[in-house]
């Protein structure tokens, strides 16, 4: 009777701690954009879609191994999809937490022409960074900054910095900022954010126009800075709720 008891006990310790290292949250990782429109167009000439679906990838892989199986990627193979069916799928899953990974650039006044391995690209140096948009105008309003939060005070924790420029009162920015030290902004027309049922982000990795930090963007190690502080985030605010 006492080893019966033992093994009960045993049996549920068991249970117990796969309950833990397995966490029943549903995530969906969006990869912006597809491979025919891949989005911005690098200093060098590589597709956003290239960027967005590396990062989102890795990520994937290190919230399954931290613990979260239940991790998904919305249109692995880049196929052509419309914004509402990104985030349709990503409430058919019953998804907690929806990011859409992203790379940026800026505005055409910001670029300038050059020359790389015989073709012209255009880039710019004026800003550098990772932004983070979210809706401030869904019921899962109060979610959308706390995830923000947890995120952004991952990626500084990680030394990445955030560009202000989407706050320029110009055409095609005049976004407002509602953390200038953490990067964050509300941007409640982007379609991903408007129609998502659950709470919502688009990360911005990193500006790709930039020379310099296409450079970085494309450096194994720092993508894998960069898809670990976003997982870390992630997990914090999954913690959180
Ligand atoms: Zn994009």
């Amino acid at each position: 009777m006492k080893n019966f008891l033992l093994a009960i006990t045993l049996a549920f310790s068991c249970y117990a701690s796969t309950l833990m290292a397995n966490n029943n949250a549903v995530i969906a990782i969006d990869i912006g954009h597809t491979l025919k429109n891949h989005g911005s167009t690098s200093a060098r000439g590589v597709g956003e879609f290239h960027f967005n679906k590396t990062i989102a990838t890795q990520l994937q892989a290190k919230l399954k191994e931290q613990g979260y199986p239940n991790t998904l990627l919305i249109n692995p193979e880049g196929k052509k999809i419309r914004l509402k069916e990104r985030t349709q799928f990503a409430h058919k899953h019953k998804a907690d937490v929806f990011i859409s990974i992203h790379h940026d650039s800026m505005q055409l006044q910001f670029l300038k022409r050059w020359r790389y391995q015989g073709k012209e690209y255009l880039h710019g140096e004026r800003f550098k960074g990772y932004s983070l948009f979210i809706s401030q105008q869904t019921q899962h309003k109060k979610e959308n900054l706390q995830l923000a939060n947890a995120i952004a005070d991952s990626m500084l924790e990680s030394r990445f910095v955030p560009t202000l420029h989407h706050a320029m009162p110009i055409k095609g920015e005049n976004r407002k900022l509602l953390d200038k030290t953490k990067g964050i902004y509300a941007f409640p027309e982007l379609a991903v954010l408007r129609t998502a049922r659950m709470p919502a982000i688009l990360v911005e990795c990193g500006i790709i126009v930039n020379k310099d930090e296409e450079v970085l963007l494309s450096n194994k190690e720092y993508q894998k800075r960069i898809s670990d502080a976003i997982a870390i985030g992630i997990m914090k605010f999954l913690e959180e709720q």
